[in-house]
């Protein structure tokens, strides 16, 4: 089945300037941005600026541009915080949910960088 994407979602609203966030870094193709509803000291999620819902969706139909932008965004907001182990900071976790078994909100995909803390050994 194809995927198809809901224009109405929470953060293409987001990208298109209806509603406002917290930016900590925008690229030509990237935004990230911090959590509504953070769930430790450090969480930013990060997102494709094109109409992709999950990461496989991302990863199977996004140009090479957009998926090496969007990685390297994500490796600046690990910078950005202190949590990059290259910068001797202490780590993070990298999430992204997909569709209802995964728990996923928000049908944009979108990775969630969080740290600041230690997180325990949860998956999520
Ligand atoms: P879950 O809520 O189960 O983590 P998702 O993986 O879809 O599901 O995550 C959606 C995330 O988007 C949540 O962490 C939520 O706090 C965040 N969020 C929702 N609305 C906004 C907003 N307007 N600005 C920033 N973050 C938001």
């Amino acid at each position: 089945m194809p995927h198809s994407y809901d224009p109405t979602n929470i953060f293409a609203r987001i990208l298109r300037g209806e509603i406002p966030n917290k930016t900590l870094i925008e690229t030509d193709h990237t935004l990230a941005f911090h959590d509504i509803n953070p769930q430790a000291p450090h969480h930013v999620l990060v997102i494709p600026k094109g109409a992709y819902i999950t990461f496989d969706h991302f990863c199977a139909e996004a140009t090479e541009a957009e998926i090496v932008d969007f990685y390297r965004t994500a490796a600046s907001v690990c910078a950005m915080l202190g949590v990059s182990l290259g910068d001797g900071g202490a780590g993070y976790r990298g999430i992204t949910n997909a569709g209802g078994d995964g728990g996923q909100e928000v049908p944009h995909y979108h990775l969630h960088i969080v740290g600041g803390a230690p997180l325990g050994r949860m998956l999520s």
